[in-house]
C-alpha cells in the first residue's frame, strides 16, 4: 500500500554549459559581495578564472581542500574567511571542496554558492562531514544546505576519464540506496530512477571521449537528480560499507563506491525486488547487480577491493564495523552475510544473491 512522507529541500539550480557566467548575478541575487573562493590544490586554476569571472565581488581564494574535510583545514578556512570578511563561500570542485565550504556555513551560516565539478552530489544535500583524530562524523543541517547550484558541463570536462566513470558510479550507488530507502517516496524514486538512466547512458560516452559536451552535460542531469534524492532520504547498507572503507582503511572515495556497489545490490536483492526492477530497467539490464558491475566493467573500472587498496587481513575489522551500530537496510544485516560480501567484493568475485 503506498504510504509515504514526503518534504522537499529548497534548492535552486542552474543548468547548461556556460551557465558559470551566471554567477555574479547568483551572489548579488543572495545580497553578497565578499565571496570567498574555495578549491583544492589541483583545481586552484579553476579557482582563480572563477574569481576573476567575480570580480571586485571576490575577497579571495582558499585552495587548500582535502578528502573527507579535516578539522584543521576547516579551521583555517573558517578563520580565512573570518579575516577576509566574507559574506558567502563560492566552492569549485566535487565534494571534497562542497564539503569545506558546509564546515564554514556550520559555523557561520555563511550562504554557499556550489559549483560542482564531479558527480559527486554533495552540493544538493544538507549533510556535513568532518575527520577528527581519524574519525569521520557526518550530521544533517539545514544551514549547510547550498543556497545556489550552478552546474556548468563545461566545468567537468577536465575530469579525468576513470574519476568521471567511478563519480559517476558513486551518483548512481545515491539513487540505488534512494529507491530502496527507509523513508522512499514517490518522487524521489522518479528521480533517483531518471539518474540512473542518464548516467549510465552517458557514462560510457564520457569515459571514450571525456570532453564529449552532450554526454558529459546528460552524466551531470544524472548526478544532480542522484545528490538531489542523496539529500532527500536515508541510505543503506551501500553507504555504511562504504563510509567504513573510506574513513577506517582509508580507500578511495569514488572508486570504493564503483565497487562496492553490485555486492550490495546483490545483498539487498531478494528484499527489494521493486528498487531491483527500476534499476535494472534504468540500465537496460536483466539484473541489476549483474548489469551495474557490467557497467562499471564497459568503462575499465576497477571491481575488486584488493585493486584500490584493501588488505585481505582488514576484511575481518571491516565487517565487525559494518555490523556495529544498527541502521536500516531492506535486508537484515548479519555479520556472517557481511563478511560474506567483503569477500567477494575483495576478489572482485560475480556479485550474486547469497
Ligand atoms: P574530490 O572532491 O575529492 O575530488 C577528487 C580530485 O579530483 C581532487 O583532486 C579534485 O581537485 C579533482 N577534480 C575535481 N573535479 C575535477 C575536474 N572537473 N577536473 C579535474 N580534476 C577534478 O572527489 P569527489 O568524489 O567529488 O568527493 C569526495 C568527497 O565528497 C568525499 O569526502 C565524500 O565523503 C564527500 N561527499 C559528501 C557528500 C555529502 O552529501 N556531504 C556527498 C558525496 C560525497
Amino acid at each position: 500500500m503506498l504510504r509515504f512522507t514526503y518534504e522537499a529541500l529548497p534548492a535552486r539550480v542552474i543548468f547548461g554549459a556556460g551557465s558559470l557566467e551566471r554567477l555574479p548575478d547568483e551572489i548579488q541575487r543572495l545580497g553578497a559581495s565578499r565571496a570567498l573562493v574555495l578549491s583544492t590544490p589541483e583545481q586552484r586554476a579553476e579557482a582563480l578564472a572563477v574569481a576573476q569571472k567575480i570580480g571586485s565581488r571576490a575577497a579571495g581564494i582558499f585552495d587548500q581542500a582535502v578528502m573527507h574535510v579535516p578539522i584543521a583545514t576547516a579551521e583555517a578556512a573558517r578563520d580565512e574567511a573570518k579575516r577576509l570578511g566574507a559574506d558567502c563561500c563560492v566552492s569549485v570542485g566535487g565534494g571534497s571542496t562542497t564539503g569545506l565550504a558546509k564546515a564554514i556555513a556550520l559555523v557561520s551560516d555563511l550562504p554557499i554558492l556550489a559549483v560542482p565539478t564531479t558527480y559527486a552530489g554533495s552540493e544538493m544535500t544538507p549533510i556535513w562531514g568532518l575527520t577528527e583524530g581519524g574519525i569521520k562524523k557526518t550530521g544533517r543541517n539545514p544551514r549547510v544546505l547550498p543556497r545556489s547550484v550552478i552546474y556548468d558541463p563545461n566545468l567537468t570536462t577536465s575530469m579525468p576519464a576513470m574519476l568521471s566513470a567511478t563519480s559517476g558510479m558513486n551518483a548512481i550507488a545515491h539513487c540505488v540506496e534512494a529507491l530502496y530507502a527507509e523513508d522512499a517516496n514517490p518522487v524521489i524514486s522518479l528521480m533517483a530512477e531518471e539518474g540512473i538512466r542518464a548516467l549510465a547512458a552517458s557514462l560510457p560516452a564520457v569515459v571514450r571521449n571525456p570532453r564529449d559536451i552532450e554526454a558529459r552535460s546528460h552524466a551531470l542531469y544524472g548526478a544532480w537528480l542522484a545528490g538531489a534524492s542523496l539529500g532527500a532520504v536515508g541510505m543503506a547498507l551501500h553507504h555504511k560499507l562504504c563510509h567504513v572503507l573510506g574513513g577506517t582503511f582509508n580507500l578511495p572515495h569514488a572508486e570504493t563506491h564503483t565497487v562496492v556497489l553490485p555486492y550490495a545490490v546483490a545483498y539487498n536483492a531478494s528484499a527489494a525486488p521493486d528498487a531491483m526492477m527500476r534499476v535494472a530497467r534504468a540500465i537496460r539490464a536483466d539484473d541489476a547487480a549483474a548489469g551495474l558491475r557490467a557497467l562499471s566493467t564497459s568503462m575499465g573500472a576497477p571491481t575488486a577491493l584488493s585493486k584500490i587498496g584493501m588488505q585481505e587481513k582488514d576484511l575481518d575489522r571491516a565487517a565487525e564495523l559494518a555490523v556495529e551500530n544498527p541502521y536500516y537496510n531492506p535486508r537484515p544485516i548479519t555479520c556472517e552475510g557481511i563478511r560474506t560480501l567483503l569477500e567477494d567484493a575483495f576478489r572482485g568475485r560475480p556479485p550474486t544473491p547469497r
